[in-house]
């Protein structure tokens, strides 16, 4: 069983083919409806797509004006994409633990991490569910800081009822395909301004504007646009999402009822307010449990499972540039030893949750021996 359930077929075949005879391959009309389809669903005034999420909020980092000797404030648990970006453009990523209810920034600690030099905080929404925006925004006003939220597993998220990616000043969305939904490669920001807009139209296709016959620079732009084959993909996709959204929480709800209550194993939360995306369904076991050895037995079993994301302190590269330490982030520490992502995909039965709960139960009974010596050297 694939940790991940794609739906791409012959719906999305027939797409790309009309992009074929369109005669015109790179980002255009079909790029256009598919940025439509996604302002639509976020109710967002603009959309941007990208190659990628990373190149989006690579763009959306320079749109805001992130430059060399800036902070940005980051929580230590994501997708190192999260801190690279920052890192590309001369900043800092300053880490802040997280909380191990959610996953998501302690929004309590973002204040010691606020210095002079900060320009803004880039919340991350783990695995679809919405940091807490409120207190971060609040923050981020009185600071006068900017908000860049990393939504890539979030497209479906909402706070309050309002879409993942709309409380920032702009907001990234992936569409790789471990995400919601996706086109291979790709990405879209989001943002209600029009400034931002703009700005970001530019520096996604080389700096440059249109005149009549040919183009003119205006700026240091990139290449980050979205081809109008991937785009095509992504039309298609958007129209089954709110079916995936749902078979994803009938599965997420299914796993919750067999594996609450069962010692050692806790499941994802989804706060008050909160409409979570489950781009995965992530689950902790408690400290006795050897969570590599948990891994390497489902995989016998023929069931992909994987660590949850990464404390980012603890990769080399990080590790190497700043010395951060576990003690200045045990929760991020933690859920990177601990975390185990199940297979979660919109059409799956209970027959196959059962499948993966019975080996997961019996690989954790089979786990709990030669822990402490894999933790130590982990
Ligand atoms: C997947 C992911 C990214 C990178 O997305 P790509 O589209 O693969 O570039 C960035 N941040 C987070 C939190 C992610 O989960």
């Amino acid at each position: 069983m694939k940790l991940t359930e794609l739906s791409v077929g012959q719906d999305e075949l027939d797409e790309i083919q009309k992009v074929f005879e369109s005669g015109y391959l790179t980002q255009g009309l079909k790029t256009s409806e598919f940025e439509d389809r996604v302002k639509k669903f976020t109710k967002s005034k603009w959309a941007h797509a990208t190659s990628s999420a990373t190149t989006g909020l690579h763009l959306s980092l320079v749109a805001i004006g992130v430059g060399a000797g800036d902070e940005v404030i980051i929580p230590d648990f994501s997708f190192p994409a999260t801190a690279n970006v920052i890192e590309q453009l001369g900043a800092t990523p300053i880490f802040v633990d997280i909380s191990l209810d959610t996953f998501n920034v302690d929004a309590t600690k973002i204040a010691t991490a606020l210095s002079p030099r900060t320009k803004a905080i880039m919340p991350v929404h783990a695995f679809g569910l919405c940091a807490e925006m409120d207190t971060i925004k609040d923050i981020a006003d009185n600071y006068s800081i900017d908000v860049v939220e990393d939504a890539a597993c979030a497209l479906g998220a909402t706070y309050k009822g309002v879409s993942a990616g709309k409380f920032g000043r702009l907001g990234v969305f992936s569409f790789h395909p471990r995400k919601i939904i996706t086109t291979g490669e790709g990405g879209m920001i989001i943002t209600d301004d029009d400034e931002m807009s703009e700005r970001l139209s530019l520096l996604r296709s080389h700096g440059a504007i249109r005149l009549d016959h040919y183009l003119q620079f205006e700026e240091i732009g990139f290449n980050y646009r979205l081809s109008d084959i991937n785009s095509a993909i992504g039309v298609v996709q958007m129209k089954k999402i709110q079916a995936v959204l749902t078979g994803r929480r009938h599965a997420a709800m299914a796993y919750s009822m067999r594996l609450s209550g069962i010692d050692g194993v806790s499941v994802p939360s989804e706060p008050i307010d909160h409409l979570h995306s489950y781009q995965s369904y992530v689950i902790i076991l408690s400290r006795p449990i050897n969570r590599d050895k948990v891994i390497r037995l489902m995989r016998d079993a023929g069931v992909e499972t994987t660590l949850g994301t990464y404390a980012m302190h603890l990769q080399p590269v990080f590790r190497r540039r700043y010395g951060l330490s576990d003690a200045d982030f045990p929760n991020a520490s933690h859920a990177h030893r601990q975390c185990l992502t199940l297979p979660l995909g919109h059409s799956m039965t209970n027959v196959e949750i059962d499948f993966v709960c019975d080996n997961l139960l019996n690989a954790i009974k089979l786990s709990r021996d030669d822990h402490k010596a894999n933790y130590m050297s982990g």
